[in-house]
């Protein structure tokens, strides 16, 4: 039966409306102060929000409630209380009040802080995020919250996040002024496409590098990859239809506008996007999708996948970051239909471009992992260069506008800018490149580097922060000016001339861009390790906290955890191979080697005439491998023991991509060799192709 989605949207959901008819109307108004212009809540306020909030929650049947928060783990924390109070009698009353709703102090000391909260002083605290709304999730209240240490550090990826989406507004704000435009507060909004993989539980559970790393370590290629380009958009099986059903009737439950669902590219991937909203309330939403997907997935006989790489050969599994910018009348990034209005796009449009060649290094840390580095500049996702695509119009305008020359579009110019009214830039012409890293799509960019695992905070943060200030250097500068029109005309050129470099609409893909980039002076950061020292370049470090977002000790500490958590993940994937190796793998061949020399043996005995050619050549195939599964075995264990010996987090990183990694690859490919010469009843492992085509 369909749900009846309009009556099930946001039911779980302490939204706008429920507060309007909830909450007497002081403390409405006073909470909507504080919801849309970011006024402090009062103790007296948050009081009556609480108590009225418990109750709404407990109709729901909620008995705990938690603050819901994202350390930098980047996956979301919850620790539940009880609303149960005894009260000496032997009854109970239901508790919850103003203090426990804005504040919490869960016992943080175990998580991730990059030295930045010393154990003695180990109990951050969490604060209420009163806009994005809370919810009930297995009987939980589910309060949205920023985690800080008493000192007021960041421990977290949100409160950075709405650190950068002040930073920006306050900017846009001042250069909308200067368009005569008075506005409150200017948004970031971001709609997140979501990819993953679903399998059938039984392989899952038969293969221990899937349930302890998420993705496979070894594995021969199946014979058939995703060359017949049937899966995308294809028709969706009975049982993952089931699950999408029950996914999306639950995520709307949750207020989350999950809108599109297909078939991707690659055999048992799939994508869920939803509608764009206020970043953070977009971050929220996704981390919460996240975890319903996989908690989903079991009921329909499935595990869901978010890993990037879960299997060699065929595509991985990003996750689009949609973004753009706008006031609760207009999106920022849409060209409008009047020379004043293109001029207002072209003058933020020109902020993103600088923001992005300027702080190319520092957004490429934002995707920098273990898992991502599997995808980029791997011919299925962008490169590990940042480049922006335009579009050819887009393009033409630009450069018309940059080199003084009138445009050669469909209009003819008028004002100094070099067009008289931009064309609006359809879907179509903007939409084509897929290689591209950073893409216009007509009123948005899109940002397609940040993997499918990604909390997207932390590209969120940066990209608004820098664009927060390109927007401030153009504020200051325009504010002086005689002539604001034409002092707003030369800043875009001015921009486009500096950096022209960085747009790029070309193939990505391609090793003439590489060199061309190089050429042009763009960064290149192959893998993790070497991405991630942009964290701590002084340049970078001066733009957070120019705007406030991130102190240099927030930096430096977010440095350390991501340059540890990418050796804790290089060590789980490289003792995973070791224990699978030994364990499983080589007593496989060594068995299935013995079955076929005891039947060239049995041959021989019934008659010396009788050829064990088949046998002799699959022998030496797989005597060969199993050397060089043993050395491997032994040089990996070698290269992790050497690499975890290391002090300094940086050269152990270092250390576990450029020796450990190595091994890994010599082990997989002799493993993967004999895979596929040893007898099927042999192979411990379910296969690829049975993974992903027996389904
Ligand atoms: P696709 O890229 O798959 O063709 P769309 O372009 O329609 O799909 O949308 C992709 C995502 O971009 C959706 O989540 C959509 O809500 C989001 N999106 C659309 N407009 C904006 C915007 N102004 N800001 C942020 N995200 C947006
Ligand atoms: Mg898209």
């Amino acid at each position: 039966m369909a749900a009846n989605v309009m009556e099930i949207y946001g039911s779980k959901v302490f939204n706008e409306h429920v507060m309007k008819e909830r909450l007497p109307s002081a403390t409405y108004k006073s909470l909507e102060k504080t919801l849309h212009k970011g006024a402090p809540l009062d103790i007296e306020v948050a009081n009556v929000v609480a108590s009225v909030m418990k109750r709404w929650a407990m109709e729901l049947g909620a008995t705990h409630y938690t603050h819901w928060f994202q350390p930098l783990t980047g996956i979301t924390s919850e620790k539940h209380d009880g609303f149960v109070s005894p009260v000496g009698d032997g009854t109970a009353i239901m508790e919850f009040n103003g203090k426990e709703l804005v504040r919490g102090e869960p016992d943080a000391s175990s998580f991730p802080s990059g030295g930045l909260r010393a154990t003695c002083e180990a109990r951050g605290y969490t604060a209420w995020d009163p806009t994005s709304f809370a919810f009930v999730k297995d009987d939980v209240l589910c309060i949205p919250t920023a985690f800080v240490s008493y000192t007021g550090e960041a421990l977290d990826k949100k409160t950075p996040l709405l650190r950068s989406m002040n930073a920006l507004s306050n900017q846009a704000i001042r250069v909308l002024k200067l368009f005569g435009k008075d506005v409150d507060y200017v948004s970031t909004t971001v709609g997140p496409e979501q990819e993953y993989f679903l399998i059938k539980k039984e392989d899952y559970e038969a293969r221990q590098d899937l349930i302890l790393t998420g993705r496979t370590l070894f594995g021969a290629p199946s014979a058939k990859g995703q060359e017949l380009e049937e899966h995308y958009f294809g028709v969706i099986r009975p049982e993952v239809s089931a699950f999408m059903k029950e996914l999306d009737e639950e995520l709307w439950k949750l207020g989350v506008p999950a809108k599109t669902k297909h078939n991707e590219v690659a055999p048992c991937q799939h994508e869920l996007a939803p509608i764009f909203d206020t970043t953070n309330v977009a971050i929220d939403h996704n981390l919460l999708t996240m975890e319903m997907m996989k908690k989903l997935a079991p009921k329909y006989g499935l595990v869901c996948l978010q890993h990037e790489k879960p299997f060699e050969g065929v595509n991985g599994s990003g996750k689009h970051n949609n973004w753009s910018m706008s006031t609760t009348h207009e999106n920022l990034l849409d060209p409008g239909d009047t020379p004043m209005e293109n001029l207002q796009f072209l003058v933020f449009l020109a902020a993103v471009i600088k923001a992005v060649d300027e702080y190319a290094d520092l957004l490429r840390t934002s995707v920098a992992t273990p898992g991502n580095d599997h995808r980029l500049g791997a011919n299925e996702a962008p490169p590990a260069i940042i480049s922006i695509f335009v579009g050819e119009e887009l393009e033409a305008v630009i450069d018309a506008i940059a080199s003084d020359s009138p445009y050669a579009g469909p209009v003819k110019m008028k004002m100094d800018l070099g067009v008289d009214v931009l064309p609006k830039f359809s879907k179509d012409t903007t939409d084509r490149n897929r290689t591209s890293p950073f893409a216009f799509t007509g009123n948005k960019f899109e940002f397609r580097m940040p993997g499918s695992a990604e909390n997207l905070s932390d590209c969120n943060t940066i990209l608004n922060t820098a664009v927060a200030k390109e927007l401030k250097g153009y504020a200051d500068e325009l504010e002086k000016a005689d002539d604001f029109t034409s002092a707003a005309i030369a800043l875009v050129k001015r921009t486009i001339r500096d950096h022209r470099r960085v747009i790029f609409n070309g193939n990505g893909y391609t090793a003439e861009w590489e060199e061309e980039a190089a050429k042009r002076g763009l960064p290149n950061k192959k893998n993790t390790p070497a991405a991630l020292p942009a964290l701590i370049e002084p340049k970078n470090i001066a733009l957070m906290e120019d705007f406030g977002v991130l102190t240099k000790v927030e930096m430096e500490s977010r440095y350390e955890v991501e340059m540890e958590h990418y050796s804790k993940i290089i060590n789980i994937e490289a003792l995973t191979m070791l224990e699978m190796a030994r364990k499983q793998l080589l007593p496989a061949v060594n068995a299935y080697m013995s079955e076929v020399a005891n039947t060239a043996a049995s041959k021989l005995a019934v008659s010396e005439s009788l050829s064990v050619r088949s046998e002799t050549k699959a022998l030496t195939r797989l005597s060969a491998d199993a050397d060089a599964m043993s050395d491997a075995v032994d040089e990996l264990q070698a290269a992790v023991d050497a690499a975890k010996a290391l002090s300094d987090e940086s050269a152990k990183a270092v250390a576990f991509h450029d020796d450990v990694l190595p091994k890994m690859d010599a082990l997989r490919a002799a493993a993967d060799d004999a895979e596929t010469i040893c007898g099927e009843d042999y192979w411990p492992l379910p296969s690829y192709s049975k993974m992903l085509y027996y389904v």
